[in-house]
């Protein structure tokens, strides 16, 4: 082929690793982590830049200087390069890997196996803002176990944790994918529901309080008192309203105040911040902010 093709094919090849010479000297400067491999990197690349200039200038001029002795070399680094790259790639998505894990680990209550307090705090932040700013819909629903304590009392402690994963599962597998179930603390679960207003959240929270009356939680086996493990649910439903709340902690205070009531109204039942719910019953009540 004639080499005055070649040649502006060879500068836009030097031009290409030009490019590829800023990139790993940008990342030399911020990694962390294996900076040595990275600066042997740039050093090939430099190697490339140099032989595909001379072999430019070779093609230009119709001089072969070095000749093959110079193509061998640069399919030699070529090769060095590639694996150098390969292997960088494997440690990078072994780095990953392990940051995906951490990130997890930083954001799920480990017992439990659903988000912590950390991030349903942060989530909540971020929902409130969203609902503040386009009046989307946001609900929040507080679910404690009724009783729990005696289980820890007559069952021990490990089979109180087993109660407490299973409680958990359970929401999860009730709730929208969308939604999010965390641990609020203790033996209490926060819910917060995207795009949900009070009607459907007050619907949802009676669909789990009945799941919870009908479900055994654990077979008689895992508890000396030889009886199956069951317990209701007592549950706290508020729904964004612009004119009470003004931060998200104000939603968490509403859902809290609606618990509390439930539990004093005698658990096994849901009530709204606006109104009760008991056993299917809808009783008007003075709004609990
Ligand atoms: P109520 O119906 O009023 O909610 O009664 P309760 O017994 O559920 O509530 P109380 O607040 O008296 O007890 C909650 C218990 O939850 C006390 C605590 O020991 C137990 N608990 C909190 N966190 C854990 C945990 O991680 N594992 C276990 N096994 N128990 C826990
Ligand atoms: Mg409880
Ligand atoms: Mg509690």
């Amino acid at each position: 082929m004639n080499s005055s093709i070649l040649a502006p094919v060879m500068l836009a090849g030097t031009s290409l690793l030009g490019v590829a010479l800023v990139v790993t000297s940008r990342i030399v400067r911020n990694i962390p982590v294996n900076r040595r491999e990275w600066q042997l990197l740039r050093g090939f690349v430099v190697l490339f830049i140099l032989g595909y200039l001379a072999y430019a200038y070779s093609l230009w001029r119709e001089v072969p200087i070095a000749g093959d002795a110079l193509i061998t070399s640069v399919f030699f680094f070529g090769a060095c390069f590639v694996l150098i790259v390969s292997i960088m790639s494997q440690r990078s998505i072994t780095a990953l890997n392990r940051m995906i894990v951490l990130e997890r680990n930083v954001i799920t209550d480990h017992l439990m196996g659903i988000y912590n307090r950390r991030f349903l705090d942060r989530q909540l932040d971020k929902e409130f803002a969203r609902s503040r700013r386009y009046g989307s819909p946001l609900s929040l629903l507080l679910l404690d176990i009724d009783r729990f304590k005696e289980i820890n009392d007559q069952c021990g402690h490990q089979v109180g944790d087993a109660v407490l994963r299973e409680v958990a599962e359970q929401i999860r597998s009730t709730v929208r994918e969308s939604d999010y179930v965390g641990r609020f603390g203790g033996e209490e679960y926060l819910i917060i529901l995207t795009e949900t207003k009070g009607p459907e959240a007050a619907r949802l929270a009676e669909k789990l309080r009945r799941r919870f009356e009908a479900a055994i939680l654990l077979p008689a086996l895992y508890c000396p008192t030889e009886k199956d493990i069951k317990r209701t649910v007592s549950i706290g439903v508020t729904s964004f309203d612009p004119k009470r709340h003004r931060r998200a902690t104000d939603l968490i205070e509403a859902a809290d105040a609606a618990l509390y009531r439930a539990k004093h109204a005698g658990r096994n039942r849901i009530i709204t911040s606006t109104e009760f719910h008991a056993q299917g019953k809808v009783v008007p009540v003075r709004a609990a902010r």
